[in-house]
């Protein structure tokens, strides 16, 4: 399939180019955009061969439902059986924007969708590009993270373009994403509500709104009995090539265990890569020293994670080294998606 790669104004979008968009959805094909989480693989949620497309251009498993996204918050009844009260305050707080909330679904949405489940994930996107998209297709995209299945998200076009070129129908290049990890979502099916998947809205601002708000047993775990109710979460996500170990204590303590591995890995000629801050990145003296940003600005961590990740896999490294990013904030989500790129191997030193 030839992929048309069209590069558009993230904030004032070229409205032919969002029309002819809108068209290849409406037709039931694929185009991945931009949104302020990270570029999203759409097709028309109401359309289940679309549906099928996307989980055959991503690889992914059939099980693993995806996020509807709208425009606006009258397009959220046609697709839902009920809005809970806690609902439509956290829509009220946080949409447009990072949020996710399952709701239980009306027959509209194909279990294509959803994974077969009688659930629907629903996000209002904030950015520009995203919502005159929504608007001139159904009204209704499914679209998750637009990478192949397991490989870090994409936080820049580039990343759409190594992954899916060939795969969809267009490609829109907004340029790189703003936050850069994916939504917060959230579940009302228990009494409390619960995050599924921890992102740029953390539980303490969520309680701010609804009171008491818990996370998923199964989010930060590495063992299968604390299953997560999010279907995706259990899969090995976000992963690059080499192997890629955590090591957490004391800086100077990281630093010195780290240097001191790489130089006996280099001396047996297997070269390692460094995941570091704009701090420690000139404390390691061997390496492929990569710097995610300054440690007391969270959210450029964040927006940085996922390109440093796939960054590695252009260089010739056998194993990475990461420090750890318990942020204030946003730690919660970064390092729920370092450890699972890490396959949860984690050093103390
Ligand atoms: P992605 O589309 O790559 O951002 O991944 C979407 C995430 O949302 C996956 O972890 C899914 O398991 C989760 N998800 C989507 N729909 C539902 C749902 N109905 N119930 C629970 N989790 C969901
Ligand atoms: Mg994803």
């Amino acid at each position: 399939m030839h992929t048309r790669i069209e590069t558009i104004d993230p904030a004032c979008p070229d409205l032919r180019v969002i029309s002819e968009a809108g068209r290849i959805l409406r037709e039931g094909g694929l185009v991945a955009f931009p949104t302020e989480t990270v570029y999203g693989l759409g097709g028309d949620a109401l359309n289940p061969e679309a549906s099928d497309k996307i989980y055959g251009a991503k690889g992914r498993p059939s099980d693993n439902p995806l996020i509807v996204h709208i425009a606006d918050r009258e397009a959220l009844g046609g697709i839902v059986r009920e809005i809970p009260p806690k609902a439509l305050a956290l829509a009220d707080a946080f949409w447009p924007g990072p949020l996710t909330m399952i709701f239980g679904k009306n027959g509209r949405v194909p279990l294509n969708t959803t994974g077969g489940l009688d659930t629907v994930a629903v996000r209002m996107p904030s950015h520009p590009a995203a919502r005159e998209l929504i608007r001139r297709s159904t009204g209704y995209i499914a679209a998750p993270s637009a990478n192949v299945s397991g490989r870090p998200s994409p936080t820049k076009a580039i990343h759409v373009i190594e992954d899916l070129r060939g795969r969809v129908e267009m490609i829109l290049d907004g340029g790189p994403v703003g936050i850069g990890l994916e939504s917060t979502i959230v579940d009302f099916s228990e009494r409390i509500p619960t995050v599924l998947r921890p992102g740029y809205i953390s539980v303490e601002m969520l309680e701010e709104v609804i009171g008491t708000a818990r996370v998923d047993r199964g989010l930060m775990a590495e063992d299968s009995s604390a299953r997560p109710k999010a279907p995706g979460m259990k899969y090995r996500h976000y992963a690059p090539r080499a192997e890629l170990v955590i090591v957490e204590g004391e800086e100077s303590r990281v630093v010195e265990a780290v240097n001191g591995w790489i130089q006996e890995k280099e001396s047996r000629n297997m070269h390692c890569g460094v995941i570091a801050t704009d701090e420690t990145a000139p404390l390691y003296r061997v390496g492929a020293v990569v710097s995610m940003g300054p440690r007391g600005d969270e959210e450029e961590l964040a927006r940085h994670l996922f390109d440093v990740l796939r960054r590695f896999d252009s260089m010739d490294v056998a194993c990475i080294y990461s420090e750890s990013f318990y942020t204030p904030r946003m730690g919660q989500a970064i390092m729920n998606r370092l450890l699972k790129a890490a396959g949860h191997r984690v050093v103390q030193v």
